[in-house]
């Protein structure tokens, strides 16, 4: 995990964005990305829980096909859960 404010920028597929997210999971997410799948807001957990990536309900599918899991967020997003390591 990271400190709050240790941040790097990826690229989003959202709205073709640069965006800056928690420094440990950029790679993590970029990868996501970069299979197709839109992340709408991500956190590391700053050592208080598990890392969670919101997702759009449309990327569904690339979810499945990609073997992440998760779970109901709200009308618009699911959310993917994950266990950072060290
Ligand atoms: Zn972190």
């Amino acid at each position: 995990m990271c400190q709050w404010g240790t941040e790097r920028i990826i690229h989003v597929i959202d709205r073709d964005r640069h965006v800056a997210v928690d420094a440990c999971i950029a790679d993590y997410v970029q990868e996501m990305n970069d299979r197709g799948i839109v992340t709408i807001a991500c956190c590391c957990g700053h050592g208080q829980g598990l890392a969670s990536v919101l997702v759009l309900r449309r990327s569904i599918p690339e979810m499945l096909r990609w073997r992440y899991a998760f779970e109901n967020y709200s009308l618009d997003l699911i959310e993917h859960r994950f266990e950072l390591e060290d």
